[in-house]
């Protein structure tokens, strides 16, 4: 298979004419060859954007409210071709990216043109004057994504910049472009306006950097680890451009003395290894209180025990391969490390090869549990974002606030306790942007997501993603 960029309605090579490997990483087979884009590509797509953008902001918002569910439409009757190529792209369980990265691909649209409908104008009369308060698009926004869930977070950006009147540069992980392809194919079937949405795929320090530094776009919301957000804050920061960061974490799971154990050590399993451990708000440090870690942690290590790892294909696999061989390679090392800070490897701990000839070459791991380890350990405070839990006593619930607060991250966490106003004034110590009380990735789309600390700057969802795909001005009219 071979992609191209897909800019002003057309898909064309780089300019370079240089191309990537793209691989699937259950089978380590290549799958497709992506363009290697650079500045030109970048330039030639923002001037796309850019000649678009007159046309599409002077849509009313309804017109383009339409072109949402349009979009929405198109991308479910190909729902099982986005799951299929999101899994083979990913190496993630057939069964999740069906669950989790088509509906919610698709979702995301519905969800922005329904949310889109009932924003309210606001209004301020003064005694002898009126001012509105209007919203206009940014103008050609760039929007840059990772791996992990490739059209599941490209579309949660694309959705609510295009409501709003924006037109798009995209770059999606070159590890995971195919999807964004598919939307691109959508956009063209649908006959969606031509320039409004241009997908430039390649390597971020090449094509992701152009997207920064273009002096015509004007905004850049990013999605990525806390080193990437650091550059792109760097190149943006001093352009004046508007910017949203939603960035990596280090995600503490609560386990009260009062929980009910089973439900919490499931919940913790989840919360630790759905798609390898490969999402952002994956809980992966659990914090037990003493009292009861010793019945706590074999109900865990059963609960974990009882997934199922290997072929992504199997409707019954729960974990698959992580993204790449080179990341395989980095999370090993992470528990290798562990080992030399004293840790024990309570379950796991190694690369796993499936039975399936074809899947010799695969990146998979074991999903691994590390107890002692201190809670300051470079194991229990750095992103490994693979398949690896640390666990950590706690005496009572003030130490447990510190401890979980003692990372340079503060995105995401969950508290699990059979008293729900203990859990909740317990989340309201936490540092973090995203708490959960006996559950976990349970999200209503108009709530804020975003980090704080390291974790990320700005807020998405709901009116938040309105917000910041747009500029507000305030007209205001002297009575005659
Ligand atoms: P990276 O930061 O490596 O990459 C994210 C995107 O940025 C990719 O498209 C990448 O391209 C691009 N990029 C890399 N360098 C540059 C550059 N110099 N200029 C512009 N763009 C660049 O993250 P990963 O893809 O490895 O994703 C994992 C990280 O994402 C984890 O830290 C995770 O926590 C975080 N994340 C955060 C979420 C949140 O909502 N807070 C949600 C999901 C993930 P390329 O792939 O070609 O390098």
């Amino acid at each position: 298979m071979q992609i191209y960029n897909y800019i002003n309605g057309e898909f064309i090579l780089p300019t370079s004419g240089k191309m990537l490997d793209d691989i699937n990483p259950a089978t380590g087979q290549i799958i497709a060859q992506i363009p290697d884009s650079n500045n030109d590509d970048v330039a030639k797509a923002t001037m796309a954007a850019k000649r678009a953008l007159p046309n599409w902001r002077a849509l009313s918002k309804d017109e383009r409210i339409n072109w949402l569910n349009k979009i929405a439409q198109a991308l479910e009757e190909r729902s099982e071709d986005i799951a299929k190529t999101e899994s083979m792209d990913t190496g993630k369980p057939i069964g999740l990216a069906r669950r989790v990265d088509a509906a919610r691909s698709i979702s995301n649209f519905r969800f922005f043109a329904q949310h889109a409908k009932q924003q309210i104008e606001t209004e301020f009369t003064m005694a002898d004057a009126t001012n509105y308060v209007i919203r206009k698009p940014v103008g050609v926004v760039g929007l840059i994504t990772p791996w992990n869930l490739p059209l599941y977070l490209l579309s949660w950006k694309v959705a609510p910049a295009l409501v709003m009147g924006n037109t798009i540069v995209a770059k999606p992980s070159e590890m995971t472009p195919l999807t964004a392809n598919l939307l691109a194919q959508t956009l063209d079937e649908i006959k969606f306006p031509k320039g409004v949405v241009n997908i430039v795929h390649g390597l971020g320090p090449r094509a992701g950097q152009a997207i920064l530094e273009h002096p015509d776009i004007t905004a850049i919301s990013f999605t990525g680890g806390t080193e990437t957000g650091k550059i792109v804050a760097r190149t943006a920061g001093p352009m004046f451009k508007k910017l949203s960061l939603e960035l990596g974490g280090k995600n503490a799971t609560i386990i009260l003395d009062d929980a009910d154990l089973d439900v919490a050590a499931k919940g913790a399993a989840k919360a630790a290894f759905t798609n390898s451990g490969q999402v952002c708000l994956c809980g992966s440090r659990v914090l037990i209180d003493a009292k009861i870690y010793d019945v706590f942690v074999p109900k865990f290590i059963a609960a974990v025990a009882a997934m199922k790892v290997g072929n992504p294909d199997d409707e019954s696999t729960d974990i698959g391969s992580v993204i790449s061989q080179q990341h395989m390679e980095k999370v090993l090392s992470y528990i290798e490390l562990a080992k030399q800070e004293g840790g024990r490897i309570a379950y796991g701990g190694q690369r796993i090869i499936p039975e399936q000839s074809s899947l010799c070459h695969g990146s998979f791991i074991s999903p691994t549990i590390i107890e002692n380890l201190a809670i300051n350990s470079r194991c229990a405070t750095e992103e490994i974002f693979g398949p690896v839990v640390t666990l950590h006593r706690f005496d009572s619930d003030i130490q447990a606030i510190e401890m979980t607060n003692s990372t340079q991250y503060g995105l995401a966490g969950s508290i699990w306790t059979t008293n729900t106003s203990r859990g909740k004034e317990f989340a309201k110590q936490v540092d973090s942007g995203i708490l959960w009380v006996n559950t976990w990735l349970h999200r209503d789309l108009r709530t804020p997501f975003g980090g704080v600390k390291n974790s990320g700057v700005g807020r998405e969802g709901g009116d938040w993603s309105l917000n910041f795909f747009s500029e507000l001005s305030n007209i205001c009219v002297k009575d005659d």
